[in-house]
């Protein structure tokens, strides 16, 4: 009935436009609870930045509507991540607003920003604390590694206590590589009394996490129970299993380590040696050094450096094992390459006489034709 209504109201051709004093139209009947609740539930299902702002280009009800704390807190990740290509000063902006209304995926994006691009680490440190309070996990692992490694807070110096305790916030938050990271404090001792048997526990839930995580059905759960039983250290592994790399720890942990390796492409850190900084060798992590020499390095090769235990483990199984070369290997294959370029110098040098000779023949040749050249008058 309605429909045949508004068909029969349909305005002539050529009349003059009525003027509408609620833009809002059909919605004007909803009540504003529903209608925030709808923009909620796609503010956190949202893809990118552009899904919020073409809701808001609606009427001017939606307008404001979209920009209450409700719907800007429960913004999706990737509604409030930016590339940095993008960056700009009306992006900082739009994600102070949606940190300040308390959305932590934005506080944490721009405090890693701020801390790691812009050389703001205060203004950085402040909005990862904001984002690890609201419970964010990501935010939280993040802030261990800052405490790990003790980048640029207190005078450069590591708080491996701190750090054990956010690293395990961050797992119990359902972070992946966090409970990686907590065996090896335990079993190491850092920051927390060292319990080898603790340690080998964490590790043991930590590779059977990511088991779950890489078979989710059952069919599949079956295939890997057989491989754990066809090999039983493949859930004690330190390193984890090489059959268990889940989908969500290959590629981008976070939009905001996508921005930082991005960032970093575009603008490389200046080449060693005038600034040893390095980035952390795990390709989708994207936290450079914040001072030299910052970062673990790998153990076998001394080459490869890690923000975390949690990039070792997953870079060792990604490709870094094929690659990795023994420190006392690489050593002597670089003083047999230096001795070949001495030799090969040796041989250069001693032609270098004759070189010489040559060319003084040919400078004498030219003196000679100089002197045979009629003077200057
Ligand atoms: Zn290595
Ligand atoms: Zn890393």
């Amino acid at each position: 009935m309605v429909s045949l209504c508004l068909q029969a109201k349909r305005p002539r051709v050529g009349a003059a436009p009525r003027v509408v004093a609620n833009q809002m139209g059909a919605f004007e009947v909803l009540p504003q609870e529903l209608i925030l609740s709808v923009l909620t539930a796609l503010s956190s299902a949202a893809d990118k930045p552009a899904d919020l702002f073409n809701v808001m280009l609606v009427c001017q009800e939606f307008c404001r509507l979209v920009t209450n704390p409700q719907v800007i807190r429960a913004a999706s990740a990737a509604c409030v991540s930016v590339l940095p290509r993008r960056w700009c000063a009306a992006a900082d902006r739009f994600l102070r607003f949606c940190g300040d209304n308390g959305n932590a995926d934005a506080n944490f994006f721009l405090g890693m920003i701020q801390f790691y691009c812009l050389g703001l680490q205060t203004h950085g440190w402040s909005r990862m604390l904001m984002a690890v309070r609201s419970g964010h996990a990501h935010a939280a692992f993040a802030a261990a590694v800052v405490y790990y490694n003790g980048s640029c807070i207190d005078h450069n110096q590591r708080q491996p206590l701190a750090a054990a305790n956010l690293f395990a916030l961050a797992a119990c938050r359902g972070h992946m590589g966090a409970l990686r990271d907590l065996a090896f404090c335990v079993s190491n001792g850092l920051g927390v009394r060292q319990d080898a048997e603790a340690g080998r526990r964490l590790t043991f839930t930590a590779n059977l996490r990511e088991f779950r995580a890489t078979y989710p059905t059952a069919a599949e759960q079956a295939v890997a129970y057989a491989h754990v039983v066809g090999n039983p250290g493949c859930l004690t592994s330190e390193l984890g299993c090489f059959t268990t790399v889940p989908a969500s720890l290959r590629g981008w942990a976070h939009p905001a380590n996508r921005f930082l390796c991005d960032w970093f492409s575009a603008n490389p850190l200046p080449f060693p040696p005038r600034r040893l900084l390095l980035m952390c060798s795990m390709p989708t992590c994207g936290r450079p050094e914040t001072r030299g020499l910052e970062y673990r390095r790998c153990p076998v090769c001394g080459i490869a450096r890690y923000c975390s235990r949690s990039c070792q483990s997953l870079h060792w199984r990604m490709g870094h094992t094929r690659e990795c070369v023994p420190t006392h290997q690489w050593l002597m294959e670089a003083i047999a390459n230096h001795a070949v370029v001495n030799a090969d110098d040796g041989a250069n040098a001693a032609a270098m006489p004759a070189v010489n000779n040559n060319s003084a023949t040919h400078h004498n040749n030219l003196g000679g034709a100089a002197a045979d050249a009629p003077a200057p008058k």
